[in-house]
């Protein structure tokens, strides 16, 4: 199977005056602020992006990346926890932060004077905000089948009314 590859670098402005398209496959491992973040990286990363221009005038990148599984820590358990990262991109191009402040709430600015911006960042930043705040296995057997246990009695004490019982009693 063959996946077009990415080029390094495009003119971002260029390329939606030229509606142009952004598709391809990169791996994660040449993203290192992404890969600081995962706790194994080996996963390819699909790139498909249009740019244009729509009817206000704002040029403009969309589309999706989507990653292969890659692996993350579940902070409930510890243990080793597998998923696809889905960026929905929606980026509008600005030269400066008075016209990224005008643009439309549904884009996200992407600051860029005239010149070229490397692919691998433009995907690297998007990763990384796809990525969940706090990872956790859905289900929570999951984690009890890495050895997981809920805290004993903590349910029905939440730390609050601990406190307070702490504070009366002293
Ligand atoms: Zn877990």
């Amino acid at each position: 199977m063959r996946t077009p590859s990415l080029p390094n670098k495009i003119d971002p402005w260029r390329l939606a005056t030229e509606s142009g398209r952004l598709t391809g496959s990169l791996a994660l491992a040449v993203l290192p602020r992404l890969v600081a973040a995962l706790h194994r990286a080996d996963a390819v990363a699909n790139v498909a992006l249009t740019a244009g221009v729509d009817r206000w005038g704002v040029h403009y990148i969309k589309g999706v990346v989507r990653t292969t599984e890659v692996e993350l820590v579940c902070q409930r358990c510890l243990g080793v926890l597998r998923l696809p990262l889905e960026a929905t991109v929606s980026l509008g191009l600005a030269r400066d932060e008075a016209e990224a402040d005008r643009l439309p709430e549904d884009y996200e600015p992407l600051l860029v004077a005239d010149g070229v911006i490397g692919v691998a960042d433009l995907v690297e930043d998007e990763l990384l905000l796809a990525l969940p705040q706090v990872p956790r296995h859905d289900n929570r057997r999951d984690c009890e089948a890495n050895g997981y246990r809920m805290p004993g009695g903590m349910e029905h004490a939440p730390p609050l009314a601990t406190l307070a019982s702490l504070l009366r009693d002293s």
